[in-house]
């Protein structure tokens, strides 16, 4: 906002006027319907029009002038809003009257100032009444976090009980993501408040929309038909009701597609030798190759990389099996890029190919190798849990269209991050990266200082470490019932 419309910059503006000036186009001779799209932005301040046929938006018009001294003083909000009004007014003859609404791109983040805003001074009534004749979302162009207007909403919910006057409806704001299913819950809250005792930042749902909710945590895009626990996990985040366990089981049990696609999860636990564990993320990974999938835009191989401490994972789709500098380099682009070197490196594809990745790095590096040996295949039972958790995702997802299996990956990443570990009894989410993203603007947590955040991850480290030793032990002592120790031949012995 401020190099165009304030004083500071006034070449930058005209040069960016000379630069865009040639990609100007004529407006067309209609106003805007669901073809074209209509953005008027901060950054550069022009009409743009984008259509199916040209995706990329070129831009119409351009509107700019100096501020007078009196909208100079205007705080930040007020001058954001003073900027939408000027556009509106000087494209008015295009914009007012559109059947669907179009969209203002802003870069000012500060959105819910607008949303919340209350006692309205006589200037911005007068701007609210001029708004209301326009059909007109407001959304952000850089959708990063901002802690500041969620510190702000939540001050003015507990200490005023009216609802505000606003400056634009909230229908005009496009931000954060929202759930149909939450509306309707909130909705169904109105009629039915439920008993009033559940934990805090928890909606109550009434009986009828149970079925909703679970359909919605069981089968949605950041799920994909995970089990019980963890559906009541995923709920419980955002819901709760006494017998959500009881009602999540029933339905499991009756979803058609996990009936379908789910192999039987008594396949033996890895790990019999426990492996060292890993005391911080992304120090021990493991990886491995999901082979036989069938072609989808020319993929066929899934290269799945472990983390052995908080079991998250990345997901690459490849063309063909690579080979151990191609891993190599893949492993720099995906996870050392990200994550850091790692110390040790798993895969059961043979002591050469992981001591040939190696190779790559080693000197470089001074990287520890443990192989993975071929007489003990258990010990990359990570990757194995993984692909088959991998397995019956993919083939819910794509159980209708084989050939879009790659479409989803990044869905089935999210799934796998967000669910809780079963090992460490905390999602990927929260034991990489120390907080779980909440899918409801609701949940945001409070604000927390450096410090603060340091020392509670070192904790959640400390604990988590404990839980993966105890987890390994557990596992050890499940495979050994069955198991008995190896008998003592002497020479000449009969057997
Ligand atoms: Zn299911």
């Amino acid at each position: 906002l401020r190099p165009f419309l304030g004083p500071q910059k006034p070449k930058l503006h005209s040069e960016h006027l000379k630069r865009s000036s040639p990609r100007l186009r004529s407006f067309p001779d209609q106003t805007p319907n669901s073809s074209s799209l209509w953005r008027w932005t901060h950054q550069t301040p022009g009409l743009e029009q984008s259509s199916p046929r040209h995706p990329r938006s070129t831009t119409c018009a351009f509107f700019s002038r100096r501020l007078t001294p009196t909208e100079s003083r205007c705080d930040v909000g007020d001058s954001a809003l003073l900027a939408v009004k000027l556009a509106l007014e000087e494209w008015r003859h295009w914009l007012e009257g559109a059947e669907l609404p179009f969209i203002i791109w802003t870069d000012y983040k500060n959105l819910i100032y607008l949303k919340e805003a209350k006692g309205l001074n006589p200037q911005q009534c007068r701007w609210s009444l001029f708004f209301s004749r326009f059909n007109f979302v407001l959304s952000y162009r850089s959708g990063s976090k901002n802690t500041k207007p969620d510190a702000l909403s939540r001050q003015y919910a507990s200490e005023d009980e009216t609802a505000p006057s606003t400056i634009l409806p909230a229908s005009c704001i496009v931000a954060g993501v929202t759930w149909p299913i939450r509306d309707q819950v909130l909705e169904a809250l109105k009629v039915d408040p439920g008993p009033g005792n559940g934990p805090p930042n928890r909606l109550f749902v009434p009986q009828e929309l149970r079925g909703k909710v679970i359909h919605w945590a069981h089968t949605g895009r950041f799920s994909i038909h995970p089990g019980v626990g963890r559906t009541v996990a995923l709920i419980r985040r955002s819901f709760w009701w006494s017998s959500l366990y009881r009602d999540v089981k029933e339905s499991g049990s009756a979803c058609h597609a996990c009936a379908q696609q789910k192999g039987t999860n008594q396949s033996p636990a890895g790990l019999l030798s426990p492996l060292p564990v890993p005391s911080r993320p992304w120090s021990h990974i493991a990886l491995d190759f999901v082979c036989g999938l069938p072609l989808s835009h020319g993929f066929s191989v899934i290269l799945t990389i472990v983390d052995r401490f908080s079991k998250a994972c990345h997901l690459v789709p490849l063309k063909a099996l690579p080979s151990s500098a191609v891993t190599a380099q893949l492993l720099i682009k995906h996870i050392f890029r990200l994550h850091g070197i790692p110390t040790e490196i798993l895969s059961d594809r043979g002591p050469q190919f992981v001591s040939r990745i190696w190779k790559e790095f080693a000197t470089a590096l001074g990287a520890r190798v443990a192989l993975t040996s071929g007489f003990h295949p258990q010990t990359n039972g990570q990757c194995e849990r993984m692909n088959q958790e991998l397995g019956s995702k993919l083939r819910c997802v794509y159980a209708t269209n084989p050939s879009t299996w790659s479409d989803h990956l990044a869905w089935v990443e999210y799934a796998h991050y967000s669910h809780v570990s079963s090992a460490t009894g905390q999602s990927p989410f929260e034991s990489s990266l120390g907080y779980k993203p909440s899918l409801f603007p609701l949940h945001t947590d409070t604000t927390t200082t450096n410090p603060q955040f340091l020392r509670r991850a070192r904790r959640a480290r400390i604990a988590m470490r404990s839980t993966l030793q105890r987890t390994a032990e557990r596992i050890q002592r499940l495979a050994d019932r069955h198991r008995s120790p190896a008998p003592t031949y002497s020479p000449g012995q009969m057997v």
